[in-house]
């Protein structure tokens, strides 16, 4: 069993009547009830409880999700350290969409992860051109979405160690889409559709490439803490 943890900011879905419409319960709650099957344990936290996301709780997470936009700002440190500190023992995360600015994200990659957007309706088509890799798996040449937010290059993330998805918008512009990275004993998913005026965590692609990362990234091999341990000898015999 993969124990996944969903954090959602939560703060549009209940603010903008649009997007109440597109996820009732939240894009975490539709997250959850699309993802969690025989293989795949879920547990959701929002804003209003993000305190209850504890060490313990990260723990045992094997895979923790990430959506935010508004709030970043009122993420704890302690908790956004936390959840560092959990990838870097052996944890799997994927960073949504707007996530690309959260306290965590931005942590793990050390860069500004700034990028340039626009919000008028383009389609997007999110090219596989790492067929071969884990997370793109059932996925053909492309997913077509017709509504997304566009993001463009440059993105201010440091260089991927894989890429799997390229995005191409209606207005011209380009983006890396999927990305790949380790950090310490843990891997790490950047997948950009998401928009929350878009129904993108309705569709069946988008959620088959969240399902196959959070199968590529769950823990392979895990430290319960991060130390440098005094080896008295160099070999024992
Ligand atoms: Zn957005």
């Amino acid at each position: 069993m993969i124990n996944v943890t969903i954090f959602n900011e939560f703060v549009h879905e209940k603010t903008d009547e649009n997007v109440r419409k597109i996820y009732p319960e939240g894009i975490h709650m539709a997250l959850k009830n699309y993802l969690q099957d025989e293989k795949i344990k879920i547990s959701t936290f929002t804003l209003d409880n993000i305190t209850d996301l504890t060490k313990e709780v990260l723990d045992k997470t094997d895979v923790i999700i990430w959506w935010g936009h508004l709030k970043h700002h009122e993420v704890p440190n302690e908790i956004a350290k936390n959840v560092c500190e959990s990838v870097h023992k052996g944890m799997g995360a994927i960073f949504l969409h707007s996530a690309h600015f959260s306290k965590p994200f931005m942590s793990l990659m050390g860069t500004p992860c700034n990028l340039t957007w626009r919000e008028d309706g383009d389609y997007e088509l999110i090219w596989n051109i790492n067929p071969a890799h884990p997370i793109s798996q059932g996925i053909d040449r492309f997913i077509k979405l017709d509504c997304e937010e566009t993001y463009g290059e440059p993105f201010g993330i440091p260089e991927p160690d894989q890429l799997v998805f390229i995005g191409n918008f209606e207005g011209g512009e380009v983006f890396r889409s999927g990305c790949c990275y380790q950090r310490g004993n843990g891997r790490v998913f950047y997948f950009q559709p998401g928009h929350e005026t878009c129904p993108t965590y309705h569709n069946e692609q988008i959620l088959r490439v969240i399902k196959n990362a959070i199968h590529w990234a769950k823990p392979v091999y895990r430290i319960k803490e991060i130390i440098c341990p005094e080896v008295k000898k160099p070999m024992e015999e």
